[in-house]
């Protein structure tokens, strides 16, 4: 762990320069708004240890797959969104020697990201290798009410010396992938200009042929007084403009740097010139004062949809909002062709495509802070892919509109290579089914179902179906060969967790059928001719599955086994591994690592948080009592199910350590990692540990319940939901729980199980007795 992260409400502040996190903090310190995102990297030249960063949104490059030992069926490339041009970049010389900070004496630092408003910025002061004294003053934002401005302002000033300053504000498309599978550039230089009037820059990938144009144009002042540029370079890949004044001692140097940024992805290629030239020149005629009051606008409206206030616990507050403000850098819910990948826009790791977690991570999140469109067009990617996932089943030996859906995708086609994931983790495929019951219990959007949500229901239930045999020994349906959520086993037989996901599909997409045949018979028709549906025959089957399923189950114990044969493994607790052998996946060798009883994350655990409607609490108990101790939560998505588990069954002092751990996952760097990028879709899971956790939230077909408690450590906290189109506040105390809703309709709420109408701007006050309410 490391903790040089001041604790702040609303910031993220790190006082005095830590060279040897520097990763870390860039990763901490990334800006986004769900078009592009940029790391923490500084504007200046910096030759210490750095990952440059800039993404930008749907745009990927297809790596060559590089493998050992290549398997039939992998896929022949990895999907990465790359590292674009770096348009933060200015390079500073003083008297001819460039600035680097690597080199310098940094006499005071602090570097701020302001989540309240959405800016980062930092102040130092540093001493030269030839002694110069300076003072840097910069400030930056990605603008979320444009999609396709960035903004810099810089200022530097002299504070022992006269002398020649040279500053280059410029754009470098010549960047790299550091993850780069055979060390290659993803990208082709197109076109590069500049002048007194700004620069264009056009890049465009390699292979994919994603054009990209980048504008800018920098407004310099020394002591107030305009200055302009007086060289100009365009080089491949790169464009300049240079500016040379004379710093007398005390003078302050200040350039503000405009950035217009769009891809082929929102523009036709013949306007996308024109058009991000436009964005820019409408930016500065705008100016950086009215741009950042947009800025701050924005975000105080988020702000006030969707805060969570924590009173009395400063790591907890400042983390829960470093966990939502990423969100929403991360995703703005407005494009269905594009996703939340597990680092977001903050590094290269998982190259920015998308897994498992959104669906069963992130969906709630968004399902219930913002209006119903974006939810829906989370669902929709997959809906979008579903003809890539029949043929990526098909191309495995499925048939008949079975449909496998990728672990790892940017368009629908399958990314992931190691065999024991891509061909075996297929509990993804129940997430992304499971998602849409979600989404349904939630919404009560039916025509959802008919329109979009029963064509991928079917082809994911016909994968099941294909995918478990009948064993003549068990006399019953296994499922062999599968890796669970766990990834710290591989090729298991009847993970529970898969099974029983498994069946939740088939019956679910068996209820949906009836519903849909019910309300809208016309469609229902359709969707058996578009799928070729076989209701006598499939429908029985699957059915049939449901019945005769294999459920891993010790009489002894009367828990559900993770897989067939898990308790022949040497059962040692966690807290009995040495101190210096964690994480185990940096210390062991992998056969250790499979060999042991090691729970990487939640697997039996993930399915009763899944379905606790299906369990009591005594029954979540048992389970938790056993697998708890023996998980290592080496993946970011574990702690926040462990947590929401806790207080299901009244663990308190559990769920508020593994909810700290989960929310300050990245704040803290509790898993080493940090430096790679932030665990962007785990932050969805810190919010529900929150709001489902401690708050006890659970939709229930389609009615809203809470069951809150308040952590001892917290005097109070409160969250604002949105549910049926009505926002929900919900603040809870030691002693009571308030619930106003602010919309202009009547709600119905389920308090501890009593039913609670409340109309429009009323609250509802409920006192807690000691058992329900607090958590001493
Ligand atoms: C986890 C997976 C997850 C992936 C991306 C892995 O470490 O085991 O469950 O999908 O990270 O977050």
């Amino acid at each position: 762990m490391k903790e040089y992260i001041i604790h702040d409400d609303w910031k993220i502040i790190e006082e005095g320069f830590h060279p040897e996190y520097n990763r870390v903090s860039e990763s901490l310190f990334s800006l986004g708004n769900g078009r592009m995102g940029q790391r923490g990297n500084f504007e200046e030249t910096y030759t210490g240890d750095t990952l440059q960063g800039s993404y930008l949104a749907g745009i990927y490059y297809p790596d060559k797959t590089r493998v050992g030992w290549w398997k039939n069926g992998y896929p022949e490339y990895f999907a990465k969104i790359p590292n674009s041009a770096n348009w933060i970049g200015l390079s500073v010389w003083l008297d001819g020697k460039e600035l680097d900070i690597a080199k310098c004496n940094v006499i005071s630092f602090r570097r701020e990201l302001d989540m309240k408003e959405g800016i980062l910025r930092r102040r130092m002061y540093l001493t030269t290798a030839q002694g110069h004294q300076i003072e840097v003053v910069s400030e930056r934002f990605i603008s979320l009410a444009r999609k396709e401005i960035g903004l810099v302002n810089y200022k530097i000033r002299s504070l022992n010396f006269s002398g020649q300053l040279k500053v280059s504000s410029y754009l470098n498309g010549n960047v790299r992938n550091e993850d780069s599978n055979y060390g290659e550039s993803f990208w082709d230089p197109v076109r590069q200009e500049v002048s007194d009037k700004g620069g264009l820059l056009v890049s465009k990938t390699k292979k994919t042929n994603f054009e990209v144009c980048y504008t800018f144009n920098s407004h310099a002042y020394l002591e107030n007084a305009e200055v302009n540029p007086i060289g100009f370079r365009a080089n491949e890949g790169k464009i300049a403009q240079e500016y040379e004044v004379h710093l007398e001692h005390n003078n302050c140097f200040e350039i503000t740097k405009y950035v217009g940024i769009q891809s082929v992805l929102y523009q036709s290629l013949d306007d996308l010139q024109l058009r991000t030239l436009d964005k820019l020149r409408k930016a500065e005629a705008k100016g950086y004062k009215k741009l950042k009051k947009e800025q701050i606008e924005f975000w105080h409206k988020k702000w006030a949809e969707s805060d969570i206030t924590i009173e009395g616990d400063p790591a907890a507050q400042q983390a829960i909002r470093f966990n939502i403000f990423h969100l929403y850098q991360t995703y703005t819910g407005d494009d269905a062709r594009l996703n939340i990948g597990p680092k977001g826009f903050t590094g290269e790791k998982y190259g920015g495509v998308t897994y498992w977690d959104t669906e069963a991570y992130c969906l709630p999140f968004f399902l219930r802070t913002s209006k119903g469109e974006v939810a829906r067009n989370l669902l929709k990617y997959r809906h979008n892919h579903l003809a890539k996932a029949i043929e990526n089943a098909a191309s495995l030996g499925f048939s008949r509109g079975a449909a496998l859906y990728p672990m790892v995708t940017i368009n629908g086609e399958e990314c992931h290579n190691e065999w024991e994931i891509t061909f075996e983790e297929i509990h993804r495929n129940g997430a992304m089914a499971m998602a849409i019951r979600n989404y349904l219990d939630y919404t009560n959007d039916v025509d959802y179902i008919a329109e979009f949500g029963l064509e991928v229901l079917i082809g994911i239930s016909r994968f099941w179906a294909q995918r478990v045999n009948w064993s003549e020994d068990k006399q019953k349906y296994v499922m062999l060969g599968v890796t669970g959520p766990n990834e710290y086993e591989n090729n298991v037989n009847n993970n529970w967790y898969t099974n029983y996901l498994a069946v939740q599909t088939l019956q679910f997409t068996l209820d949906m059928c009836r519903l849909i045949q019910e309300m809208n018979t016309d469609r229902f028709n359709d969707i058996i001719c578009s799928t070729s549906l076989d209701i006598e025959n499939e429908l029985p089957c699957w059915q049939d599955i449901i019945n005769q399923i294999y459920l891993p189950f010790d009489d002894q114990r009367q828990i559900f086994l993770q897989q067939d044969g898990f308790l022949d493994k040497d059962l040692v607790r966690t807290d009995l591994l040495p101190a210096d052998q964690r994480p185990i996946h940096e210390h062991w060798s992998w056969d250790r690592i499979l060999r042991s009883c090691y729970i990487k994350q939640a697997d039996v655990l993930q399915g009763l948080y899944f379905f606790e409607q299906d369990f009591d609490k005594a029954l979540i108990k048992r389970h938790f009592d056993f697998y708890e101790p023996l998980t290592v939560h080496e993946s970011s998505l574990s702690a926040c199910i462990h947590s929401i588990l806790a207080s299901r069954i009244g663990y308190h002092k559990k769920a508020y350590e593994m909810y700290l751990h989960t929310a300050r996952l990245d704040l803290d760097d509790y898993n080493n990692d940090t430096r790679d990028g932030l665990h962007i879709t785990s932050m969805g899971g810190t919010w529900m540990s929150i709001v489902e956790g401690f708050g006890g939230l659970r939709s229930v077909k389609g009615n809203l319940h809470l069951d809150p408690v308040c952590p001892s450590q917290w005097s109070r906290y409160s969250f604002t939901i949105i549910f049926q189109d009505q926002p929900i506040r919900v603040t809870i105390s030691q002693s009571q729980t308030l619930i106003k809703n602010l919309g202009d309709q009547s709600i119905i709420i389920y308090l501890h199980d009593e039913g609670i109408e409340l109309a429009p701007n009323n609250d509802h006050i409920a006192v807690h007795s000691t058992a329900e309410g607090t958590l001493n």
